[in-house]
């Protein structure tokens, strides 16, 4: 009886306890080589000045196929064997995600965010949402709240409207959304980066550049799918960034835009060539394993990490090697 009420005793108290990190935070990553991001010109440089060029991988939404690989294993194999810089984690504004559930999700991308910071990767806290100009509210106290955690965090960065979606357009949807949840941010982190979406899907970055945020640390999101989006979108952006936009594909996949058809090897490689030319960085679409191409995994995929090639798709085993080689 006595043993049992001791026991009790002792896991009430160590409960009581806010549990010690295992481990010192690491050392040997991007962010203790190049410090707090920030915007210069159109770039995006180190503490040094110099442009950080990162690669790295997106969550899937944090509510469906993804979620079991939100946690810190993955994203410590991850660096060690993927050799990613960045990681993104996704949190989805859905009815079955953040809307819905909002301190499950949440703890989800909590749980990424700061096994990031332990392994010294940069990480993008991102709104997944096509319609964000709706949770405009929602969006400011999640962001303040984000702010006040991670604000003093040079690992951090925020996302703030990851695609709006076709018929929203800059200057009437997603720039006032965008300036609100940005004075927000700022109110208690002036400084650490804040990357905006752009019209259709985060494609029209050179309308944004045309009547751009007036505010410091701020990147525009150009997403690419390389079955999709050829030439012309690399011509958008670079009208874009000759007008001054620093721009971060903070999402790309090597097959079309729906997630589907067949993984464009060539268009990969044009984008890779475009993205290395003007220090762009980018994750790719992404961490989870449903039955399309974009997935990096497949449903056999250990939910912790220590995959092998029998677990990536096609699209992952051409992901992990572009990244690898960055
Ligand atoms: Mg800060």
């Amino acid at each position: 009886m006595k043993s049992i009420f001791i026991s009790l005793f002792t896991l009430l108290a160590l409960t009581a306890c806010s549990s010690p990190p295992s481990h010192p935070p690491a050392t040997d990553g991007p962010v203790s080589a190049h410090g707090q991001l920030r915007v210069q010109g159109n770039k995006i440089v180190g503490t040094n000045g110099q442009p950080v060029c990162l690669a790295g991988v997106s969550y899937g939404w944090s509510q469906w196929e993804a979620r079991r690989f939100y946690n810190a294993e993955v994203v410590d194999w991850l660096k060690q064997d993927w050799k990613c810089n960045i990681i993104r984690a996704a949190l989805g504004i859905r009815p079955e995600g953040y809307l819905g559930h909002p301190a499950a999700d949440k703890a989800r991308v909590c749980k990424v965010i700061d096994a990031a910071i332990a392994a010294d990767l940069y990480v993008i806290i991102d709104w997944h949402d096509h319609f964000a100009n709706e949770h405009t509210d929602l969006a400011v106290a999640f962001f303040q709240e984000m702010a006040r955690k991670y604000g003093n965090d040079p690992h951090v960065m925020y996302e703030i409207f990851n695609e709006p979606s076709k018929g929203l357009n800059w200057a009437g949807d997603v720039k006032p959304y965008a300036e609100k949840v940005i004075a927000a941010i700022r109110a208690i982190d002036p400084d650490n980066l804040i990357i905006v979406g752009t019209a259709n899907w985060s494609q029209d970055v050179d309308i944004a550049a045309a009547d751009p945020i007036k505010a410091d640390n701020i990147a525009y999101t150009l997403h690419f799918y390389a079955g999709t989006h050829k030439q012309y979108l690399r011509d958008k952006a670079v009208v874009a960034m000759n007008q001054g936009l620093a721009l971060f594909v903070t999402e790309w996949g090597t097959c079309n835009a729906d997630g589907a058809g067949a993984v464009d090897v060539e268009s990969t490689r044009e984008w890779m060539t475009f993205m290395r030319k003007w220090d762009l960085s980018h994750c790719n679409w992404g961490i989870y394993d449903k039955a399309e191409t974009a997935p990096i995994l497949l449903p056999r995929a250990s939910s912790h990490g220590g995959w092998t090639e029998k677990d990536l798709t096609p699209s992952g085993r051409l992901a992990r090697e572009w990244i690898r080689g960055w």
